[in-house]
């Protein structure tokens, strides 16, 4: 089965958006099975509950619960913004195959180390995911710097 990567990346910028809403960090993710099914969905809590692990794909993950190890293995990350090296990390951890990226523009993470590892990534270009992603950057730099660490350019090139 061939996943629709336009209507789960819409979910997850639906969680990007929520977030902004929130006064948060505008990057959401969704963990969808093989078989099109979503096992998990969030967004980065960061600003919301102080809590600094809790990024789009984390989040995802950590409401996705205990899955059994076969869960993961025909999976899909859907995620707005490009893989932060602990995302990156989480995604291979689990050994989830598959991650679609809303948009790298703003910021490029773990892609190229997600391909070295054998992982598909496909990077949409999505006009939503960065009109958001660059209106929060602008309006709250400093939240921003602080979630990536002080890589402002990104941990990929
Ligand atoms: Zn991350």
């Amino acid at each position: 089965m061939t996943l629709d990567d336009a209507k789960f990346l819409a979910l997850a910028f639906e969680e990007a958006k929520a977030g902004y809403e929130e006064g948060g960090i505008p990057i959401g993710a969704v963990l969808v099975s093989k078989d099109g099914k979503v096992l998990g969905r969030g967004r980065n809590k960061r600003v919301q509950e102080g809590n600094n692990i809790l990024h789009g794909e984390t989040s995802a993950l950590q409401n996705a619960g205990r899955l059994a190890p076969e869960a993961y293995k025909g999976a899909t990350m859907y995620t707005t913004l490009s893989p932060c090296d602990m995302c990156t990390g989480a995604c291979l951890l689990f050994g989830i195959p598959r991650v679609v990226v809303g948009e790298n523009k703003s910021w490029l993470g773990g892609e190229a180390y997600l391909k070295s590892r054998g992982v598909e990534v496909v990077v949409m270009d999505d006009p939503q995911c960065l009109e958001l992603m660059q209106k929060f950057m602008t309006e709250k730099p400093d939240v921003w710097n602080e979630d990536v660490g002080g890589n402002l350019e990104g941990v990929g090139h």
